[in-house]
C-alpha cells in the first residue's frame, strides 16, 4: 500500500462523496488551456461522465489524486505500469540516467541494452527501431511495408486501434469508439481510400479482400489480440490465417503489440500463438512510462529503412537516454515470477467481477487474452467490433462511478482494457473486493 495510505474502507455504504475540488478547479483551467482540458481524449471522461481526476502521485498499485484520494489503479497509464507505480530499479535507472545528461541526439549505450532486450524477448524480431510512441510504431511501419513491396493499400480491422496514423483512424477502437466518432475530418479522401477496413476475427473477409485486391495490398496490420474495442482474443487460427494469406499474397503482416508486447508473456502475444509479424510494432510497457516505442522485424524488410535503405524514419529523441534506460530497467525486472503474478491476479478479479455481477442478475461477459481483460455488459459472445457495440454500455458509467468513489480507478470507457500490475497485492484486491458489490448494484440499477 502507498505509504501514509489508509486501511482498505470495510464499509463502501459509508463512503463519502469524492471530494475532489481541486481535480474541479485544475480541469476548469485545463478547458481554458487544452482542448477538452486533455492532452488524449479518453482522459477527459465523456463516455462515463462526470469530472476527470487530476492524479499526483502513483506507488504499486495505487495512485493518489490532487485531492489525497487514493485508488487502486486498474488503468495502468493504460498498459505501461506493469511493474506497478515507482517500482525501485525502475526510478533508480531513471535517475541514474537523468544525472549524466536527458537527451543527446548521438548514438548511446542505453539504446542497444534496450533493441537487444527486445531482440532476446521477441525472437520473430531480427532488427528494431526505437521511437517515441506508439502511433509512431505502426505509422512507420505501415511506410516500411509500403516501401518494401512497393504496394499502396492497407488491411485493417475494424475495432482495432494502432494510433492516431491518419490511414488507420478508419473504425478504430480506443477513444475513436468510446467517443463513437466517424471517421475523423482531418483525414483525406486520399489516405483513406488505401486503407480497407475489415470484420476482425473474420478470416472470410480476409480472403475475399485478398481475391478483390491482392497485387494492392502492401500489409495486413492487426492487433495481436485486440484491446482496444475491449478485450477481443483472436479466435483459433485467426493470426495463423492472416500469416498464411499473407504468404499466400506477397504481402506483409504487422503484428501490433503495442499493447500486448512484454505484457502477456515475456514476449507479448507471440508467446501465446507463436505467430510472427514480418513487422513488429511494440510500445507501452517496453517504455517504463516514458514516450519509447519500437517497430521491428524481418532483417531484410528493416534494411529498407533509412540509412541502410530507401524508406525515410527519424527523430530528434528517438532512443532517448531517460526513456531508453526505464524501458531496459522495466523489461530487465520483468521475470517469469512477474507475468505468473499478473496471470493470477487477473484470473482472481475476473471471478470477483463475475461474481458480483452475477449475483445482482447482470449480463456480462468477461472477456480476456492472457491478463487482459475487459467487461462487456451483454449476453452474447464477443467476437468483433459489432458485437463489442452490441452491449449495454450505459451501464458502465453507473458502474465506473461506483467504483471510482469506493478508491477503485477503472479505464473511463466500457471499451477499454483493464490492466492489472505485478504490485496489486491483498490490500489492493480487497479494496476491489469491497468497491464491487455496489457498482455491481448500480450497473444492474442503471437505466439506458
Ligand atoms: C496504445 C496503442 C497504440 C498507440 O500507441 P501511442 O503510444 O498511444 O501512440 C497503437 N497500437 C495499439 C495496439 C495500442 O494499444
Amino acid at each position: 500500500m502507498m505509504a501514509g495510505v489508509t486501511a482498505p474502507r470495510l464499509d463502501p455504504d459509508l463512503d463519502p462523496p469524492l471530494f475532489i475540488e481541486g481535480s474541479e478547479a485544475l480541469i476548469e483551467r485545463a478547458r481554458r488551456a487544452i482542448p477538452g482540458g486533455v492532452n488524449s481524449p479518453v482522459r477527459a471522461f465523456r463516455a462515463v461522465g462526470g469530472t476527470p481526476v487530476f492524479m499526483r502521485s502513483g506507488e504499486g498499485a495505487w495512485l493518489r489524486d490532487v485531492d489525497a484520494n487514493d485508488y487502486v489503479d486498474l488503468v495502468g497509464s493504460w498498459g505501461p505500469m506493469l511493474l506497478g507505480h515507482a517500482h525501485p530499479a525502475v526510478v533508480a535507472a531513471v535517475h541514474d540516467a537523468v544525472g549524466r545528461a536527458t537527451s543527446f541526439g548521438t548514438p548511446s549505450e542505453g539504446e542497444v541494452l534496450l533493441a537487444e532486450e527486445i531482440l532476446a524477448r521477441a525472437p520473430q524480431v531480427e532488427r528494431v527501431r526505437l521511437v517515441n510512441s506508439g502511433t509512431e510504431a505502426t505509422m512507420s511501419a505501415i511506410r516500411l511495408a509500403r516501401g518494401f513491396t512497393g504496394r499502396s493499400k492497407v488491411v485493417k480491422f475494424a475495432g482495432c486501434y494502432h494510433g492516431h496514423v491518419d490511414s488507420l483512424l478508419a473504425a478504430a477502437g480506443s477513444g475513436v469508439a468510446t467517443l463513437a466518432l466517424p471517421d475523423s475530418p482531418g483525414v483525406t479522401q486520399g489516405s483513406a481510400t488505401d486503407t480497407v477496413v475489415l470484420p476482425y476475427n473474420d478470416l472470410g473477409a480476409v480472403e475475399r479482400a485478398f481475391a478483390e485486391h491482392g497485387a494492392d495490398i502492401a500489409c495486413v496490420i492487426t492487433e495481436a489480440a485486440a484491446g482496444n474495442m475491449g478485450v477481443v482474443a483472436p479466435r483459433d487460427g485467426f493470426n495463423e490465417g492472416l500469416r498464411r494469406l499473407c504468404d499466400e499474397n506477397g504481402a506483409l503482416l504487422v503484428m501490433d503489440e503495442v499493447m500486448t508486447g512484454f505484457r502477456v508473456t515475456r514476449s507479448g502475444w507471440y508467446g501465446v500463438d507463436g505467430v510472427a509479424g514480418d513487422l513488429v510494432t511494440f510500445g507501452k510497457v517496453m517504455g517504463g512510462g516514458f514516450p519509447a516505442a519500437a517497430f521491428g522485424g524481418r532483417a531484410d524488410v528493416m534494411a529498407m529503412l533509412a540509412p541502410d535503405g530507401p524508406v525515410y524514419q527519424a527523430g530528434t529523441l528517438s532512443g532517448n537516454p531517460v526513456a531508453s534506460a526505464a524501458g531496459y530497467a522495466t523489461l530487465r525486472a520483468c521475470t517469469g515470477e512477474v507475468y505468473r503474478r499478473v496471470d493470477a491476479t487477473a484470473e482472481r478479479l475476473r471471478a470477483m467481477v463475475h461474481e458480483a455481477l452475477a449475483k445482482e442478475g447482470v449480463a456480462h461477459r468477461i472477456s480476456s487474452a492472457g491478463s487482459m481483460f475487459s467487461v462487456f455488459f451483454t449476453d452474447e459472445d464477443v467476437r468483433d467490433f459489432a458485437s463489442a457495440k452490441r452491449q449495454e454500455a450505459f451501464r458502465y458509467a453507473a458502474f465506473f462511478h461506483r467504483m471510482l468513489r469506493s478508491g477503485v480507478y477503472l479505464p473511463p470507457s466500457a471499451f477499454e482494457t483493464w490492466f492489472v500490475s505485478a504490485a496489486h497485492d491483498e490490500d489492493a484486491l480487497e479494496r476491489v473486493a469491497v468497491a464491487l458489490p455496489l457498482a455491481a448494484r448500480a450497473a444492474a440499477a442503471a437505466k439506458a
